[in-house]
Formats: structure tokens, C-alpha cells, sequence
């Protein structure tokens, strides 16, 4: 049998940043599967080896806090992605109002973002897009980390259509200073946009504009200090700003813990390299502290 007669085509689920998304029928397991179709635009002949063997290792990431990429295949000038189906994410979560989200409620879905972070980490492989709408919830309400690997596939979504605006208000300080060489850090720092935002019930850091998202992150946490971050110089589009001082954690979240406040600190340190780790993240002490993380079936989702 074919493999492009293995899906049966549903509806159209919606337009990404690589192309649409549908719904499809596995007529293999009978599961429910998302297919996503990706442009491949100027590459016209086709996927190249060194994308084909990235997809081989996306497929070989499996862990419960990450989408399955079940299959890949190439039609008519287009890649398919065949992921796991799922309800509803974490935007759809954080934006309805109906929803009460408690302190154990936040703590589990920023605990399972940091597990499926982590565990992608330990592979080497980066996330670079991680948004609340690329956290997807399962009926069972655990939550996934979707699109691992794809920014560097297909290139940063931002350069490529400009429908794509929310990625900035997540990206790091040292992508915004024009770092070539990044590393796990960029991602901890968009969990931790994350983070403020489960708390806030709305995003943190909204700029309009690369520059005006480096001066929402000063406004917050004031002008980096070199002593804070010796390497920022270095950094292509560095520039000496003015110095602006930074706000007490505790006045920006008033209704926070104090070790979740600690560790949203800790995930936003300047220096990626002082930066704290998805998997130190998980071993921080507000993970032990009361209240427990709520059981992921018994998460608040949307109807
Ligand atoms: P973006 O690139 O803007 O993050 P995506 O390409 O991930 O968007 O997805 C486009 C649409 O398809 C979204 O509305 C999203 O909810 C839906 N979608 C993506 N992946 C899945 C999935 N695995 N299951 C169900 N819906 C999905």
C-alpha cells in the first residue's frame, strides 16, 4: 500500500507557520493524526538527505511530554508530517477566562514542559520556537512539546512568514543580541516566558519589535550588567543601551510563592551560560514544596 493512502485527509485543523495542518484518519491503526504539509518552497527537488536523516532522529525522540513524529513522506513537492492528534493547547488554556489555574495546576503544566524539554536536551536536539500554542494538551491532559526540531529544518519561522509574531515575545536575550552559537538556554528562557505567563494569565513580555522586545526585558529585569553577562559584548547586534533599573520579581508576580519565584529567576538569568537548566529546573525545591503539581487528568481544559 502507497503511504499516501495510509491517511484518510479530515478537515483542515489550521494554517501553521510551514504550511496547513489536517486532520487525517490512520487507516493503518485507526488512530487520529495530524499531518502537517511543509512547503518545501525553493528546495524543488526535494527533501535533501541531511533533512531526511533530522526527521530519522525527530522520529526517534519519544517521551511522554513530547509529540510523536508517527511518519514522514514526501508528496508533490511537499513534506508530510504525520504527528499524534490532539485536542487543545496551552494558549487555549492560558486565554480562557472560564478557567481558574491554581498554584498546583501551574506547577504541573510548567513541570511537563520542563520534562519534555529536558529529555530533548539530553539528545542535543533544541526546540527554538517554544510557545504556549506549541504546547499541546492530550485527552488525558498531559501536555506536549510540538514542532522539536522543525525551526532548524525549515529555518526560524519569524524569517519566513509574518503572521508568525508571538515567537518573538519568547526569545532569548541572546537571540535578540544576534548570537549565532546558542544553545538549551534560548529554550529555558521561552519556558520561562511561559511561566509568567500561566501566572499572569497573559504575556509577559510583549514587544512590537525585536529592539522593543529587548527593552520590555530591560524594563523587567533592568540593563544587563556586564559582571551579570561578560560574553554580551561580544554578541553581533550588541549596543550599549542606557541604563534602566530592573523590577523586584515579587511586584511584577504578587501572588507567586517564594521558590517559584526563585526558580522564574533563575530561568531568567541574562548569561546563558549561568542560566539554569530544564533539568536542574525539574530538581529546584518549588517541585517538592507544597502544593504537589495536580494530576495531569485532572487539569482545567477548555470544553
Ligand atoms: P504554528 O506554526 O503557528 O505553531 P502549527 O503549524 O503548529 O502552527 O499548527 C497549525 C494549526 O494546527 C494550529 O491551529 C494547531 O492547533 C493545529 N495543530 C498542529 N499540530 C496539531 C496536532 N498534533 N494535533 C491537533 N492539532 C494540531
Amino acid at each position: 500500500e502507497a503511504v499516501v493512502d495510509r491517511y484518510e485527509k479530515r478537515e483542515v485543523l489550521g494554517e501553521g507557520t510551514y504550511g496547513v495542518v489536517f486532520k487525517a484518519i490512520d487507516r493503518k491503526t485507526g488512530q487520529t493524526v495530524a499531518i502537517k504539509k511543509i512547503r518545501l518552497g525553493k528546495q524543488k527537488e526535494g527533501v535533501n538527505f541531511t533533512a531526511l536523516r533530522e526527521i530519522k532522529l525527530l522520529k526517534e525522540l519519544k517521551d511522554p511530554n513530547i509529540i510523536e513524529l508517527i511518519d514522514a513522506y514526501p508528496n508533490k513537492g511537499n513534506l508530510h508530517l504525520v504527528f499524534e492528534f490532539m485536542e487543545t493547547d496551552l494558549e487555549a488554556v492560558i486565554r480562557d477566562r472560564n478557567i481558574f489555574l491554581s498554584p498546583a495546576d501551574i506547577k504541573s503544566y510548567i513541570q511537563m514542559t520542563l520534562k519534555g524539554l529536558a529529555f530533548c536536551h539530553r539528545k542535543w536536539v533544541l526546540h527554538r520556537d517554544m510557545k504556549p500554542n506549541n504546547l499541546l494538551i492530550g485527552p488525558n491532559g498531559q501536555l506536549k512539546l510540538a514542532d522539536f526540531g522543525l525551526a532548524r529544518l525549515f529555518g526560524s519561522p519569524d524569517r519566513r512568514f509574518t503572521h508568525q509574531v508571538f515567537a518573538r515575545w519568547y526569545r532569548a536575550p541572546e537571540l535578540l543580541f544576534g548570537a549565532k552559537q546558542y544553545g538549551p538556554g534560548v529554550d529555558v528562557w521561552a519556558a520561562a516566558c511561559i511561566f509568567a505567563e500561566l501566572l499572569l494569565r497573559r504575556p509577559f513580555l510583549q514587544g512590537n519589535s525585536d529592539i522593543d522586545q529587548l527593552g520590555k526585558i530591560f524594563a523587567a529585569f533592568g540593563t544587563p550588567k556586564s559582571l551579570q553577562w561578560p560574553d554580551m559584548v561580544y554578541l553581533p547586534d550588541y549596543v550599549e543601551y542606557q541604563h534602566v533599573p530592573g523590577q523586584p520579581l515579587r511586584t511584577l508576580f504578587p501572588m507567586a510563592s517564594d521558590d517559584c519565584l526563585d526558580l522564574l529567576s533563575k530561568m531568567f538569568t541574562y548569561d546563558p551560560k549561568s542560566r539554569i537548566s530544564a533539568q536542574q529546573a525539574l530538581e529546584h525545591r518549588y517541585f517538592t514544596s507544597i502544593p504537589p503539581p495536580t494530576e495531569p487528568a485532572s487539569l482545567p481544559r477548555p470544553p
